[in-house]
């Protein structure tokens, strides 16, 4: 598992993202459980409640390839001064898809890089029996 490539494939991914309210570039890669790699990007809309975070459009897309993941990298701007890391929503997604012990690993545009797992981001999420 290449997470500095999954990083480079999520800053490809937030180069096509479509934020023209927010601003807010975000780009996602998930490394698959089979060993494959897919990406996500942010999608806003006029509608603002209808946007869909990046990190759950490649979550979304993981399972929708047959399989499951094992690693999410996130490339955006910094939050607050702080690198982003997904979001409660996202994290929850990929808790249920990937377990507690799913590697995340979040990026800035400026190339600062940290990593954790969900478990440790989302350490009382519900989780599936
Ligand atoms: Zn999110």
């Amino acid at each position: 598992m290449d997470l500095e490539r999954l990083v480079d494939l999520a800053a490809e991914a937030r180069s096509r993202a479509y934020a023209p309210y927010s601003g807010f570039r975000m780009g996602a890669a998930v490394f698959t459980a089979d060993g494959r790699t897919i990406t996500g990007t942010l999608v806003e809309n006029v509608s603002l409640g209808l946007a869909m975070c990046a990190e759950r459009a490649a979550l979304f897309a993981t399972v929708e390839a047959g399989s499951l993941p094992v690693a999410l990298a996130v490339v955006s701007p910094r939050t607050d001064g702080s690198v982003t890391f997904p979001c409660g929503a996202c994290l929850q997604v990929a808790l249920e898809l990937g377990g507690p012990e799913t590697v995340v690993v979040a990026a800035t545009v400026d190339g600062v890089v940290e990593q954790s797992t969900v478990g440790e981001l989302l350490p009382r999420g519900p989780r599936k029996a």
